[in-house]
């Protein structure tokens, strides 16, 4: 199937097919779907794109469009199998090593400031908040739960998405991977926000979709929650999530928070 030369509308209707809306179903034990061992819970960390919005199938065109000028792989489109595994949820420095190691990186760094401008005019238009977000949100806030925003992404796109989502208050915390020693997947990104909120990463847990960031949250010592935006749920297992879902209102999340949130209850001053 290809879609190369349609409008990114239709690339974006299509995208549950195109992004691994072929997921097997979600099937996991639910014991192994618990989030009760945090109680109490202090604070959720978020990644951006792919976790808060289905941000991908606009970089993936962004990506496909603009290799595909540059003549990358003879020209042929890339598949979204490649975006998959060799661009999702890694930083600008790393896919210049991976897309085009035969460029000086000054070059190779145009290219990627280049595409992130493209990837802002295209998600100015199309950007959806991720399903059940705003009732996570609410839930959050009425707990009086921190959290923060983790990402890999440049600062404009960053402030570009939560000003889109209107999450710019909400996440008072911003942590860019750019700003730290290293990037996800290595865990400091992580480290930095539970420094910055002044929490555990025993009371902490994250929501990543790529198996970068759930190494990242892994690495930082909390359990990761994978969200099967696009990327296959065995993948996300394999990286290291505690258990997969397919969006914010995915029943196996609320019955998660409700039972971390009755043991805080039963056991208060748990640590
Ligand atoms: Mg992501």
């Amino acid at each position: 199937m290809s879609l190369l030369g349609c409008p990114l509308s239709q690339i974006l209707a299509h995208h549950t097919v195109y992004f691994g809306g072929n997921n097997k179903s979600f099937i996991l034990g639910s014991s192994s779907s618990s989030l009760s061992f945090l109680a109490p819970l202090e604070a959720i960390l978020f990644d951006i794109d792919g976790t808060l919005c289905d941000s991908d199938p606009i970089h993936y065109h962004a990506f496909r469009e603009m290799l595909q000028e540059i003549g990358f792989n003879g020209g042929t489109p890339i598949t979204e199998e490649f975006f998959i595994q060799r661009i999702s949820g890694k930083h600008n420095e790393q896919l210049c090593e991976v897309l085009l190691p035969d460029w000086d990186f000054p070059r190779a760094m145009k290219f990627m400031y280049d595409k992130e401008a493209f990837f802002r005019r295209l998600a100015a238009e199309n950007l959806q908040p991720m399903n059940g977000l705003n009732k996570l949100c609410k839930w959050i806030e009425d707990r009086g739960l921190k959290r923060a925003a983790v990402t890999n992404a440049p600062k404009p796109n960053a402030k570009l998405l939560l000003s889109m989502l209107c999450l710019d208050d909400y996440f008072k915390t911003l942590v860019l991977a750019e700003e730290c020693d290293r990037v996800k997947p290595f865990p400091d990104p992580y480290l930095k926000a539970l420094v910055t909120l002044g929490v555990s990463n025993k009371h902490t847990f994250v929501f990543e979709d790529s198996v970068s960031g759930i190494k990242a949250g892994v690495g930082a010592g909390m359990p990761v929650v994978g969200l099967a935006t696009r990327n296959p749920e065995e993948l996300l297992l394999e990286a290291g999530a505690i258990f997969v879902i397919k969006d914010f209102d995915d029943p196996k999340l609320w019955s998660a928070l409700e039972k971390v949130e009755n043991k805080a209850k039963i056991t208060p001053g748990t640590s």
